[in-house]
């Protein structure tokens, strides 16, 4: 975050949209970045690290669900999607895909709004959750205080440099953690 509420990246192809975006959250005291296709959307979103990403789905190059996945190939970041697609089934497929939420054009500045401040609570509460001593994802449970790994409430044994990664992906969970940061953060601690 760059002192305001926080970045978020607008990934939209028609400029009055992206006008209208642009005057709603930089009044709202949001920081924004704006891409216009689903390549430079994908670009932008491993370099600038948003916080927040607005998600058109009918992009001029690669579809908006393409995207959506690619991201969450890496990030956790919360999308919210933004379209003109009103069919129910384009909705559920951007929630399987893991959008956070989903806005059908046309939509009031007040709603987009509510629903930005619901998405970055929702992370910001996860970040509260990983800086404490026990992390859980579905069956997975680790004990960051004591280093234990449990599996569905069956310990597993890992070794020091297995559990080192796994801590260091937990801490980091939703960042870009890059291969010069791995090797120094989890091999080189210890020599
Ligand atoms: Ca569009």
């Amino acid at each position: 975050m760059t002192g305001g509420k926080g970045t978020i990246l607008l990934i939209e192809d028609e400029p009055q949209m992206r006008r209208f975006l642009r005057v709603t959250l930089q009044s709202h005291g949001y920081d924004l970045i704006e891409s216009p296709s689903g390549q430079d959307g994908l670009a932008q979103a491993t370099t600038r690290n948003p916080d927040v990403i607005l998600l058109d789905l009918g992009l001029p190059d690669i579809d908006g669900l393409e995207v959506l996945l690619k991201i969450r190939e890496w990030s956790q970041v919360p999308v919210i999607i933004l379209s003109a697609r009103e069919q129910e089934r384009d909705k559920i497929r951007a929630l399987d895909a893991g959008a956070d939420d989903y806005l059908t054009k046309p939509f009031g500045a007040g709603e987009l709004v509510a629903r930005i401040r619901v998405a970055t609570r929702h992370k910001t509460m996860q970040q509260v959750g990983q800086a404490e001593p026990v992390f859980i994802l579905n069956t997975l449970r680790v004990d960051l205080a004591g280093r234990h790994v449990f599996l569905k409430d069956a310990e597993v044994h890992l070794t020091p440099i297995e559990y080192r990664l796994l801590a260091y992906f937990i801490k980091n969970a939703g960042k870009v953690v890059t291969h010069t940061q791995l090797l120094k953060e989890v091999w080189d601690r210890h020599t």
